[in-house]
């Protein structure tokens, strides 16, 4: 894709490119999810990151970034993937609670919390799920109780990516006796703290770091709860657009996996079906069309506008992207998907695993097509 970057954008994308061609680790680092030394290599990462002062290139400079805009941190990524660095152990702190923070922080909130945030220091699990409150966010049932300067929190969540190993999470509480959206605040707990039991949760490739987190009396400063008493659920919807809209998923990453795509079906197309070189091309022109709906969506965000509903449009497409261009790269392979990989070589089918769960976390796309209905072409509920 050229789309004309002015000489300080090309420069600024030629410091990246230099940066990461001097550190990437030359071997790649085992899984963040897959065992506690994969997750500290990664920290580790994130250190060195931030030696470069590259935790966050957006965030403002007092708190650990680069202080730039969203056109150059879409640069970033896209140096970022094309260097084959690794994933983000951080995402959950650096790209859904970060922007949130920045948003309805206090000047003390920021300054506690971000500096580590953008230095791996502590690295952020989301707990806002639970057993009956998924898709229904509004029916989340742990409690915060006011106890002079502390909140004590009680309660269930579920489904926390990564929490087997982070430091801290950010929950959804509420007041005991409110109902559905009123009543809720977001509250941050440190995950090692007294009354929280953090079990595993093995998913199917093996990976351990995905969890159920109880908390029994828990008790927080009242520091630690993010805008008002009660207006949580108004700030979680601001971290889900985050989420869904533009930060969680960059297109570069798309991107990157469609030029896979393309020269795997190079090295096999004399073996595979003709009919599958469509997909190869839909699957790459996808990716494109992805990535330039999000420098459209951050040209907007930077002359001001809010991300919307439409956020939900961006989740739908690329997760079902994902997955249609990781199911093409398994019928071009054949039975050939299920051998092992060599260290180094791309895990077609381990890929394909995780991009059929991308149509549920995050919010799942039926929820996403409510939403489109009913806020963007004003359909009765
Ligand atoms: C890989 C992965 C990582 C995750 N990470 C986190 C995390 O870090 N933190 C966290 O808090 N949560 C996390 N989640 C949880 C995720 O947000 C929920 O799984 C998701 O919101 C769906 O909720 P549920 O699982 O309770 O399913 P349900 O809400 O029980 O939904 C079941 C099915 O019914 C459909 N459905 C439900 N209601 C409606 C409706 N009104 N209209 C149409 N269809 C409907 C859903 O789309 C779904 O297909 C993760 C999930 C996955 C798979």
């Amino acid at each position: 894709m050229d789309l004309s970057y002015t000489p300080e954008q090309q420069a600024f994308r030629a410091e990246v490119r230099a940066w990461l061609e001097a550190h990437v680790p030359a071997e790649p680092l085992e899984h963040f999810d897959a065992t506690r030394g994969g997750f500290e290599a990664h920290r580790e990462w994130e250190r060195t990151l931030k030696s470069g002062d590259w935790g966050m290139v957006t965030w403002p400079k007092e708190y650990g970034g680069r202080g730039l805009d969203l056109i150059e941190w879409l640069i970033f990524e896209e140096e970022y993937y094309r260097a084959g660095a690794p994933g983000r152990v951080n995402q959950n702190g650096i790209f859904l609670l970060g922007p949130t923070l920045i948003e309805f922080g206090t000047p003390e909130q920021k300054q506690r919390f971000l500096p580590p945030m953008a230095s791996g220091e502590e690295i952020w699990a989301q707990a806002w799920s639970e057993p009956q409150a998924g898709s229904d966010l509004a029916g989340v049932r742990a409690t915060a109780v006011r106890d002079g300067d502390e909140y004590v929190l009680n309660g269930h969540k579920i489904w926390s990516s990564r929490a087997v190993f982070a430091d801290w999470a950010f929950g959804l509480f509420r007041e005991p006796g409110t109902e559905r959206h009123k009543g809720m605040s977001l509250i941050f707990f440190p995950l090692d703290a007294p009354g929280v039991t953090v079990n595993a949760i093995r998913k199917i490739n093996g990976h351990v770091g995905f969890a159920e987190i109880f908390l029994e009396d828990v008790r927080v400063p009242a520091f630690n709860r993010l805008g008002d008493e009660g207006q949580g659920w108004h700030i979680c919807m601001a971290t889900a657009g985050f989420e869904r809209g533009l930060m969680l998923r960059s297109p570069a990453r798309y991107q990157v996996a469609a030029a896979a795509l393309a020269g795997l079906w190079q090295d096999h197309k004399q073996d595979a079906d003709p009919v599958l070189e469509a997909d190869v091309v839909r699957a790459f022109m996808n990716a494109d069309a992805y990535a330039l709906s999000i420098y459209q969506t951050a040209s907007r965000l930077m002359a001001g506008a809010k991300i919307g509903p439409e956020a939900s449009t961006n989740k739908i497409f690329w997760s079902e992207l994902d997955i249609h261009l990781h199911q093409t790269a398994l019928s071009i392979l054949g039975p050939k998907a299920e051998l092992v990989v060599q260290p180094g070589e791309h895990d077609w089918l381990d890929d394909y695993i995780f991009a059929l769960a991308g149509p549920i976390y995050a919010g799942s796309n039926e929820i996403q097509r409510n939403i489109i209905a009913e806020r963007m072409l004003g359909l009765p509920r």
